[in-house]
């Protein structure tokens, strides 16, 4: 018989797989000798088995009965006793944190009777009726599906009746009355009465945890995570500790450091006489913790001392659930605490001066794509200075973004997949609304706290988020939200500031940052532990700035072709392309020779020492051509060339597949004098900065080469051009000349191609089109579908296919090394910036990737994770 359950004392943190996060830590906890209320987990193989016979197996339930035995004697309290009521919570937990994804019933075992015993017992009848009013709509949301929204309205009336402006205000009275409505709703539903024996409230909780599996918004979080549909959920039993009990009772949540800003510093929120859905629902706004200093020195300075162990134990943030009860602490919960990038990298850099962690260990434990949060624009100062602040709440995740107010998840979703910007304006969020917050540009709440649900998850998706803005007044009825006297109606613009808490009215333009701080201390870190380089895509001087800011190792790829696309180079461009014959050609020619120079010393000028790889012009001939009747006529004016001709060689250039005609090296083979013009170009750039002293060695790349003798051919013809300009100038300057590996004709016989090049790169884009026979321009209309039925594990042109394309690429790199063991070979397709493909690509021997600018910070991180 299969293990089903484990007591606290038996687990583990390392066996998270099996009892989940929150059953593994609870156990570690246990052990630590830290303060848990005593309980017992189930496994996630019992989840998996549920999930293959919706039902609970008899094996479990006979260990469930031994587990509750000696739960039972553990705490000295029975189910169904009335002077001595043992009370439980079942808790959902995944090996994989989903917060607030799954399900959570508190309070199970109170029951008319046991209600009475516990008034008794605590002496406090208000406490017992508030934890089974608790219960009640609980298990009726979870269990029963009942609508929140009705346990909801009860409560709302009933403060309304008694003019109350909180939970707390209601009496034992009041409390007595909400649980008979409670209880009404019930029966007024198909489901029948509240369930009033506490065994038969357990095993249905457990049922609906394991469900809960399967929600939708579960499921929506776990794709958006990329978390795997096979973990399944713990289930964790354990007894309740109140902090519904008075006073002198609280939940709260606790940070081991800030987990917006990864300040060294107990950070959190609680709530006095309350449990812990209300912390994080933002039902009630809850406390800075640094006021339980003062409320209660004693457990703050317990807390604080937990926190530290914790920290120190795990090596990493934690994240903290704990409960007073009548001033005795206890732990509900430690984790890794979820952090911002902004956090993560500051955590990481501290906790390596700290000598808590290593550089390695900080390296591992920052998501790569996360350090492009980091890098969204911030808003302009002097735009910003022309705007009022509307209002302000809590800094809940940094960013600066501007956006149309949608007041629900659907609307939001519904405006996003219209094109709209997004911001989610609410007056708090719950899981439910997981399809809109993915889609908001920010997310702003008029209630709850730092920990509260949308600044969690706000903070998670790196989103911009502000909660508990008060002065904001929502009224989901109406569609507007109210500031003063102020309307915001749906569809207007806002400007949310994350790291200030600061909301404005329109928009307001935004500005670049720059990589400092700790994330320029890890960067340099990511550099002396990668093997591979990182390289740009950079086709202007702009753009090679922006990636040399953010440390590129040089360019590993420039396209010429977007040079031409400037109006009076076009001009140049349609007269060469128009041209009868080469004497027409020259003037064109000459023009276009004295524009590109003048690129390629920028760029070269620029880089200093780094390498520039310049490609030779790519695409059809006929991209540069004009495409109706307006631009025809244009063109002729431009030109001097009659309309009919220029439609004549329009159709005459006109391809049915131009991405496989006549494109790439081929130009070179039919029009020598492009290729010959632009190594002319970089010659006379490379000449002119050797005599300014400064020695740039051109690397000279061919795209679309497909075999070794068309490639000594191309070659030839370039490094022709090189010799008579270095000749004239009678200097020698060192030079490449190489190929993108883009076809899988290249890849199969990269051997031979290897005798007549100095470099590869992989051109993953056409590569991935080739290899897969899908056109990379008409794939959007069947991609997701592949997707979505499982047919793709994802979309090749953004992740490398490691088992095809990614076949071809060993075979290349291992041929071309037979004939050049030192071949240095890059990528510079689309994927070279992608951090999954920048794993495999460490396996198979790559030696630089290249990437737009902005990528380049995580494909830094990306190359230190993978040599790691
Ligand atoms: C490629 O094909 O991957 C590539 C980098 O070239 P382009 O996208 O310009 O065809
Ligand atoms: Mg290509």
């Amino acid at each position: 018989m299969s293990k089903f359950i484990y007591n606290f004392s038996e687990g583990n943190k390392d066996m998270r797989d099996l009892l989940g996060g929150k059953g593994a830590n609870l156990a570690e906890m246990t052990h630590l000798g830290l303060p848990v209320p005593h309980g017992f987990t189930i496994t996630t193989e019992a989840c998996h088995a549920y999930q293959r016979t919706l039902t609970l197996s008899s094996d479990l339930l006979t260990q469930l009965d031994a587990s509750i035995t000696q739960l039972s004697q553990e705490t000295g309290k029975q189910f169904d006793s009335h002077d001595n009521t043992l009370l439980i919570s079942v808790r959902s937990g995944a090996a994989i944190s989903m917060p607030g994804m799954m399900d959570t019933i508190l309070n199970i075992g109170l029951n008319d009777q046991t209600v009475k015993a516990l008034a008794q017992t605590t002496n406090n009848e208000r406490f017992a009726y508030d934890s089974y009013r608790r219960l009640l709509a609980m298990f009726g949301n979870v269990v029963y599906g009942l609508d929140e929204a009705a346990f909801d309205q009860v409560l709302t009336d009933i403060k309304r009746k008694n003019g109350y402006a909180s939970d707390l205000e209601l009496t034992a009275e009041d409390l007595k009355q909400v649980v008979t409505e409670f209880k009404e709703i019930y029966q007024t539903s198909d489901k029948g009465k509240f369930p009033q024996d506490p065994k038969t409230q357990l095993l249905a909780a457990i049922n609906a945890v394991f469900e809960s599996w399967n929600n939708h918004r579960a499921q929506v979080y776990r794709k958006q995570n990329h978390i795997s549909e096979n973990l399944g959920t713990g289930v964790n039993v354990q007894e309740m500790v109140f902090g519904n009990a008075g006073e002198n009772s609280g939940t709260g949540v606790a940070f081991t450091r800030n987990p917006a800003t990864g300040e060294k510093a107990l950070f959190g929120e609680y709530l006095l006489n309350a449990q812990g859905e209300d912390v994080v629902s933002g039902v009630r706004t809850p406390q800075d913790v640094g006021v339980l200093k003062t409320e209660m020195p004693a457990l703050y300075d317990q807390l604080a001392e937990t926190a530290e162990k914790l920290e120190t134990h795990y090596q990493d943030m934690q994240d903290l659930e704990f409960t007073i009860e009548k001033g005795k602490m206890f732990l509900l919960q430690a984790r890794d605490g979820k952090r911002t990038a902004y956090a993560a990298v500051k955590i990481a850099v501290d906790q390596v001066n700290e000598g808590l962690i290593t550089k390695k260990q900080a390296l591992l434990r920052i998501e790569p794509d996360a350090i492009s949060t980091m890098l969204h624009p911030e808003f302009d100062k002097e735009a910003l200075a022309a705007h009022q602040i509307l209002t302000t709440g809590l800094p809940a995740s940094p960013g600066a973004a501007t956006g149309q107010v949608y007041f629900t998840a659907a609307d939001a979703k519904q405006a996003s997949e219209a094109g709209h910007p997004v911001v989610l304006l609410r007056q708090d969020t719950s899981p439910e609304d997981i399809d809109g917050m993915i889609v908001s540009q920010a997310i702003v709440t008029s209630r709850g706290g730092m920990t509260s649900h949308a600044a969690v998850v706000s903070r998670g998706m790196g989103a911009t988020g502000v909660v508990g803005a008060h002065e904001l007044n929502v009224d989901y009825r109406a569609k507007e939200a109210k500031v003063k006297q102020q309307i915001i109606h749906e569809g207007d613009w806002v400007s949310v500031n994350g790291t200030t808490g600061d909301l404005y009215l329109g928009q307001i333009k935004t500005t670049e940052v720059t990589v400092k701080g700790d994330l320029s201390v890890l960067l340099e870190w990511a550099k002396e532990y990668s093997r591979m380089g990182v390289y740009t895509n950079a086709d202007t001087p702009k753009d090679f700035q922006k990636a040399l800011d953010y440390d590129a190792d040089g360019i590993g790829l420039t396209r010429t072709e977007h040079m031409f696309f400037k109006p009076e180079r076009l001009v140049q461009m349609r007269r060469l392309i128009l041209a009868e014959d080469a004497e027409g050609r020259k003037d064109p020619l000459a023009k276009l020779l004295q524009m590109q120079q003048g690129d390629f010393y920028e760029l070269y000028k620029l880089a200093e020492h780094k390498e520039v790889t310049i490609r030779l012009l790519d695409p059809p001939l006929h991209e540069f051509l004009p495409h109706d009747e307006k631009e025809v006529a244009e063109v002729s004016e431009q030109t001097g060339i009659s309309t009919s001709k220029i439609k004549e060689r329009v159709s005459s250039l006109k391809e049915l597949n131009p991405m496989l005609g006549h494109r790439g090296d081929r130009l070179a083979v039919t029009f020598p004098d492009i290729y010959e013009m632009q190594v002319q170009a970089i010659m006379t750039a490379a000449l002119k900065l050797a005599n300014e002293g400064l020695k740039v060695a051109p690397h000279i790349m061919i795209p679309l080469t497909d075999s070794k003798i068309e490639m000594a051919w191309v070659r030839e013809l370039v490094v022709n051009q090189i010799d008579q300009a270095t000749k004239a100038a009678g200097v020698t300057l060192d030079y490449t000349v190489g190929t993108m590996m883009e076809m899988p004709r290249a890849c199969v016989t990269a051997d031979q191609v290897a005798e007549e090049s100095d470099f590869f790169s992989f051109g993953t884009n056409d590569l991935t089109q080739l290899t897969f026979g899908y056109s990379r321009d008409d794939v959007g209309s069947f991609m997701p579908e592949y997707i979505k039925k499982g047919l793709l594990p994802a979309d090749p042109f953004q992740t490398v296919d490691t088992e095809g394309v990614g076949a071809l690429m060993k075979i290349a790199i291992d041929k071309g090394r037979q004939t050049k063991p030192q071949l240095p070979i890059g990528v510079c397709g689309e994927v070279g910036g992608d951090p999954a493909s920048i794993e495999f690509f460490e396996q198979i021997g790559v030696t630089y990737v290249s990437c737009s600018p902005y990528r380049v910070p995580v494909a830094r991180l990306a190359a230190a994770q993978a040599h790691l």
